[in-house]
């Protein structure tokens, strides 16, 4: 009999976990859960987390080094960066349009802003000043985070992602240019640390259904009241029709456009991706399963995907960019802050810079929401106003990061002529026995 596929596993974990969840928040047993449930939750998104920076680390060493040449790299480097830029400015400007035509700010009463911005003025607190430092630095000061004094001390922090990136893709290029018979041991080694990374992920996954069923419960029963939920509908429902544009319109047509291949195709190879995106919040978190699924399953040659999608994970944020677009604005509405046209072009600019910056970590693009707002002049203690819905809202456009990661990576693989038919390997056949 044939078992069931990995994403409905996923699925039936996802809705089993927040029935749970309703079930025991009914019945005061919200401790029990974040006693005896949640705790499997964090070991799951942890085992994921786990191998994110030795998969960063040998797969962009080899994707690098697998280009053998240096004009191959800039040439595909060129291309993925031009993509994610273009792809999140696309999606800010996408976010500033549905905003300004629904203008949810509007609907948000007097008395239910005074009440938000009590209720949550400590948590946004904590924001601001996470943000805070980012901020009073120079215009420069992006460029120089990019280098590491030290790879091991950047390699231990998960947030430090960028950094990492910038030393393996200066190792590659070192790698390159030596002769081939000293280069073949080094890049023996990665390919196979590569091969028992991928391994590693094929086994982790195994928990997956277990680990989003965790990961819901948990988040059912912290969840805030529904009164607050409905005050921030409008809002919410602008983010998500956003999202809901690219993930359902853009993505699949531009795939389509792109490479000839269908909705289905592209949705069947991604969904296990997304539905971890949704239950982790995290596209680090995400990254291993993404990049076997783009591989494995759309078709894309590892070459480029093991270069592309780490990249992707880092600075490509598109639902990212669109939500703090869409934030921004609708705080300003909140406030009764007349927003000029001249102000909304520079959160174009912010909100891409700062979705760039955002680590691909649970509530990232919120502490970097700070800067948006600042920049353009909106009081940032109105994030408190978004706060309570912000946990949903982050699920939804962490998939549509993956997403767009995944696209970028098909269009880019297109141009090369390294996009094929999908060789489901043996591997990942265990996810669906
Ligand atoms: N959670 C998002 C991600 O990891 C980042 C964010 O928007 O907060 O992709």
């Amino acid at each position: 009999m044939k078992k069931l596929a990995l994403h409905w596993k996923i699925l039936i974990g996802m809705a089993g976990g927040a029935l749970f969840g309703l079930v025991a928040a009914k019945f005061g047993m919200n401790k029990f859960v974040v006693d005896w449930i949640a705790p499997f939750g964090t070991i799951f998104v942890n085992s994921l987390k786990l191998i994110a920076v030795p998969l960063i680390i040998a797969s962009l060493i080899k994707g690098v080094s697998d280009l053998e040449d240096i004009s191959k790299l800039s040439k595909m480097g060129g291309k993925t960066l031009s993509f994610y830029l273009l792809s999140t400015v696309l999606a800010v400007s996408l976010g500033l349009l549905l905003v300004n035509i629904v203008k949810p700010g509007n609907l948000i009463k007097e008395e239910t802003r005074i009440e938000l911005l009590e209720a949550y003025s400590g948590d946004a607190q904590s924001k601001i000043e996470q943000a805070g430092a980012a901020k009073d630095q120079g215009p420069l000061q992006a460029l120089v985070d990019l280098v590491p004094s030290n790879i091991f001390a950047a390699t231990a922090d998960n947030k430090n992602m960028l950094q990492v990136i910038f030393f393996v893709i200066f190792f590659g290029i070192g790698l390159i240019l030596i002769p081939e018979e000293k280069r073949r041991p080094v890049k023996n080694f990665f390919d196979s640390l590569n091969e028992v990374i991928l391994k590693l992920i094929d086994l982790i996954m195994l928990a997956a259904p277990i680990g989003v069923f965790a990961l819901l419960a948990k988040l059912i029963v912290e969840s805030p009241s529904g009164d607050i939920f409905l005050a921030l509908l409008g809002y919410g429902a602008t983010v998500i029709a956003g999202l809901a544009i690219l993930i359902f319109g853009v993505y699949p047509l531009v795939v389509k456009l792109f490479t000839g291949k269908g909705y289905g195709f592209f949705f069947k190879g991604i969904a296990p991706a997304q539905l971890l995106a949704f239950s982790t919040s995290s596209s680090a978190a995400t990254l291993p399963v993404t990049m076997e699924r783009v591989e494995e399953h759309l078709g894309v040659d590892e070459e480029v995907a093991s270069f592309v999608l780490p990249i992707g994970a880092t600075i490509n944020m598109d639902g990212t960019s669109l939500y703090q677009a869409v934030a921004a604005v609708f705080i300003a509405q909140a406030f009764n802050i007349d927003l000029s046209l001249y102000a909304q072009l520079g959160i174009i600019i912010t909100a891409t810079l700062a979705s760039i910056g955002s680590a691909a970590v649970p509530s990232a693009g919120l502490v970097m929401l700070v800067i948006v707002l600042g920049q353009a002049g909106i009081p940032e203690a109105g994030l408190a106003l978004i706060f309570a819905i912000d946990r949903p809202l982050d699920m939804c456009r962490t998939v549509v990061n993956v997403t767009g990661d995944a696209t970028v990576a098909m269009i880019v693989a297109k141009s090369e002529n390294k996009l094929g038919d999908p060789a489901v390997k043996e591997w990942d056949d265990n996810y669906s026995k």
